[in-house]
């Protein structure tokens, strides 16, 4: 009889003992449903170039950057809306430029100044990058040491589009002094999503297949970034 109540105290300190563990790992570790939704988020997009500023222009097909930018932009901003409830803004979503005259770094500080007048909570910048070497190719995401939350959106990012088994070369994350970057005060990155100047990069990025993986990893680095905060 005693080692019978013995027992069930034993059995009954166990289980109080691993329903707080679960406790413990539900306080520490719960994403809900509704944190991946992202309501009352904002987020900008900014398809790099625009107008005038054609940015850079494939050797192989003639890519031409801006559109293309502008193309994946609305991606990743139609797979955000129908993902999460998000505010999604677009820098541009036509081919022009923000500021009707052409000046690059007054251009550049206008789409950081939308950040700060949508009260975002992050900047992506959308790039297809160029380079004298044609033998130079892959995805690289740049951000700023400034600050330390943005490093871990750079990775986090990089890592979701090459969990989508993207065929294409991984250059990894890098700390990069561009304005847009800089002058930002949330986290921001910018996405260099392959080298025009590279023939097999060049014909990959042109691809639905590419394309595709490349707006789902990018939304479900950005979901993952924004529901930990
Ligand atoms: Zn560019």
């Amino acid at each position: 009889m005693k080692k019978k109540i013995i027992i069930s105290i034993l059995l009954i300190a166990l289980s109080i003992g691993i329903g707080y563990q679960f406790l413990d790992l539900d306080i520490v570790d719960k994403v809900t449903a509704e944190d991946l939704r992202l309501k009352g988020k904002t987020i900008i997009l900014d398809p790099g170039h625009g107008g005038m500023d054609q940015g850079t222009k494939g050797k192989k097909q003639g890519t031409i950057e801006k559109d293309l930018n502008l193309k994946v932009a609305k991606n990743i901003k139609k797979e955000l809306e129908e993902r999460t409830d998000a505010k999604v803004i677009l820098t541009r979503d036509t081919d022009t430029s923000v500021l009707p005259q052409l000046d690059q770094k007054k251009e550049l500080q206008a789409r950081v100044d939308m950040v700060k007048k949508e009260s975002a909570d992050i900047y992506v910048s959308i790039h297809h990058d160029s380079y004298e070497d044609p033998n130079v190719e892959g995805i690289t995401t740049h951000y700023t040491a400034f600050r330390s939350d943005d490093k871990k959106l750079a990775q986090l990012v990089q890592k979701a589009i090459f969990d989508q088994k993207i065929d294409s070369r991984d250059r990894g994350v890098k700390d990069s002094d561009y304005l847009v970057l800089r002058e930002n005060k949330v986290p921001a990155i910018l996405i260099e999503l392959g080298f025009t100047s590279n023939e097999s990069d060049e014909v990959r990025m042109n691809s639905t297949e590419f394309q595709d993986k490349a707006k789902k990893g990018i939304v479900d680095g950005i979901i993952d970034f924004l529901s930990k905060k």
